[in-house]
């Protein structure tokens, strides 16, 4: 596996993920039923997700991407968001679909949700691979969670500590006291 293995504990298998991400598709290709969606993944971590995600959503769909930077090069976030890429498709009168790795704090979606509004959309709803909702800080509603998480430091599956971890195929929780600022 990777050479830094001792201090990643696995925590979702990717099996677990493959199964659960079929599931989502599936969820989606029902709720929208052949409706055309735009997929807005959130760089970068998002990255692995969107591509698993949406070769099973049936029906008709584009996928954009923005970039947005709320965390430093550590794992705790700075608490400031802001849009290093924005969407390049129109939204207009669109369904869309953003694409998240994790909502923590909310912070990050809640912001993206006001930058898409000026975009007028038909509809903004939001999945995301894991949850932290004992986390929140800020009110975002997630319409569909891969899994819930409700602590701990996570890496691979797209995932990253300062760019690392984001090839591995499943989901590793960080070692607690691996990260000298002691991320819980
Ligand atoms: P929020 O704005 O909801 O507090 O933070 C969301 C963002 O923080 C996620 O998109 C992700 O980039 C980052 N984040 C939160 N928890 C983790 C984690 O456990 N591992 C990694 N790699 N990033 C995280």
């Amino acid at each position: 596996m990777h050479q830094d293995a001792d201090e990643l504990e696995e925590l979702i298998s990717p099996d677990r993920i493959r199964a659960r991400v079929r599931e989502l598709g599936d969820e989606i290709s029902r709720d929208y039923e052949g409706r055309p969606l735009v997929v807005v993944g959130i760089l970068k971590g998002a990255f692995i997700f969107m591509a698993d995600l949406v070769r099973h959503i049936r029906g008709p769909l584009v996928v954009d991407f923005v970039r947005l930077a709320s965390y430093g090069s550590g794992t705790r976030s700075t608490g400031e968001v802001h849009i290093t890429k924005d969407i390049e498709v129109d939204v207009e009168d669109r369904d869309v679909l953003v694409v998240e790795d994790i909502v923590d704090t909310g912070t990050t979606l809640r912001y993206l949700e006001e930058v898409l509004k000026l975009h007028k959309p038909r509809s903004v709803r939001i999945c995301c691979l894991i949850d932290k909702k004992e986390r929140r800080e800020t009110d975002v509603s997630v319409h569909y969670v891969g899994f819930d998480v409700p602590r701990g430091f996570l890496v691979g599956y797209g995932l990253d500590f300062d760019e690392h971890y984001r090839h591995l195929p499943g989901i590793y929780r960080l070692r607690p006291g691996y990260h000298p600022e002691g991320f819980r």
